[in-house]
């Protein structure tokens, strides 16, 4: 073991890849604050602003709406774990890599699964849903992704989860992408648990996911045969901590600065208004679609199905993907992601998340991928990416 180590300084980036997205300032400073108790009478006044601030962000009225202690990951696992008992045959829906891990989940939760499979890049068929919720009465769940960053494709979640009521079944609905970025309604499409993550569209930093369950669901939680496998997801023992009006004891130490971070993030977005900040990415992205366009690049999702705030672009003939990024990231302090599973080698994913979805960005990254493009000699046409970004803008 060395005597001495380094301070670690982490380069300037800027981060436009699926997650995480670039963290505002606010929000770093908020993080810095002085460490309280997770019982301080200070603490459980500013968790119950957080959890306010959530009900904003998802449009609802559940009274359990709260922060997971851990990523968007947990959020998930937390809505399968209370959700699904042994032998409860759940259906999901998979167009990208995270529908995989709903399965997955599902299975280790002794469930038994009946799939809805569509295309990588194409949103979730309404109608294979239905005709899955009519061959399976029986089935207690129906999830799916609304927002899959892996293609970035959004679905129509209202639809969606208005099948799944119309055939008396719950629904599991992962936003993580989608929250802040794009319109997440939960009371609106009667959905029934559903999970987010904090460093996508919320610009706070990585480790907390908010969820929120409906009334309809905390029932099926409550009145549950079995324990839920998993302790410290519990439901029934976190709501000792978290719940309206609980006695507020220990359940587990809250990560009490990223839930200050989370405060800020979600007063950032209050402050914007979800409307505006909707329209915010919208605008990004046309911004950003116009300049890749003219360059040549094309998209892997159809029109009208795009997340504006994860632009999967195919990368051009002959292109090595992985230098493009790699010089990306030396050259030019920025990030951009690669392409996941059935894409990866072939997908670049540009995030417009959060703070990070502005003009400075749009163009800092057409010019950037414009030059390293250039400079490999890939197909592209040059010098008239920013023109046409600017022009959406003007
Ligand atoms: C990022 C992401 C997750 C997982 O969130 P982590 O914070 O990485 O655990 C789940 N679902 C979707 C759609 C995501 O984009």
């Amino acid at each position: 073991m060395a005597d001495t180590v380094s301070p670690f300084n982490p380069p300037q980036r800027t981060l436009m890849g699926p997650g995480p997205s670039d963290v505002s300032p606010r929000v770093l400073e908020a993080l810095g604050r002085p460490t309280i108790g997770h019982l301080d009478p200070r603490f459980v006044e500013m968790m119950e602003e957080v959890k306010g601030l959530l009900q904003y962000a998802f449009m609802t009225e559940n009274a359990l709406t709260m922060p997971v202690s851990a990523p968007g990951s947990a959020g998930m696992e937390t809505c399968f774990a209370n959700l699904v008992e042994p032998g409860d045959k759940v259906i999901v829906c998979q167009n990208g890599v995270f529908g995989g891990r709903m399965r997955e989940n599902v299975v280790r939760c002794g469930g038994e699964v009946v799939m809805v499979e569509d295309e990588w890049g194409t949103v979730v068929n309404p109608h294979k849903v239905e005709e899955a919720l009519e061959a399976n009465p029986d089935a207690k769940l129906l999830a799916f992704v609304h927002a899959e960053t892996s293609t970035g494709a959004q679905s129509d979640a209202a639809t969606l989860c208005r099948l799944a009521r119309e055939h008396q079944c719950l629904t599991i609905v992962d936003t993580v992408t989608s929250l802040g970025g794009t319109p997440v309604k939960v009371d609106e499409w009667g959905a029934d648990a559903v999970y987010s993550g904090t460093q996508k569209c919320l610009s706070c930093v990585p480790g907390l996911s908010p969820v929120t369950f409906s009334d309809r669901a905390l029932e099926v939680v409550k009145n549950r045969k079995t324990p839920v496998q998993s302790w410290f997801l519990d439901l029934n023992l976190v709501l000792g901590y978290w719940g309206s009006g609980a006695q507020r004891t220990y359940h587990h130490t809250a990560p009490v600065n990223s839930l200050y971070a989370l405060h800020e993030a979600l007063r950032i977005l209050q402050e914007e208004g979800l409307e505006a900040s909707w329209a915010r990415h919208e605008l990004n992205h046309q911004a950003l679609k116009a300049g890749l366009e003219a360059m040549g690049i094309g998209f892997v999702v159809k029109e009208g199905d795009r997340l504006p705030q994860l632009n999967a672009v195919t990368v051009p003939e002959g292109v090595d993907e992985a230098a493009v990024r790699k010089a990306l990231l030396e050259g030019f302090n920025l990030e951009i992601g690669a392409g996941l599973g059935a894409l990866a080698g072939r997908v670049w994913r540009i995030g417009l998340m959060g703070h990070a979805s502005n003009r400075r960005n749009v163009l800092f990254c057409l010019a950037a991928l414009e030059t390293v493009l250039t400079g490999m000699k890939a197909p592209i046409r040059k010098g008239v990416a920013v023109d046409a970004a600017m022009a959406v803008y003007s």
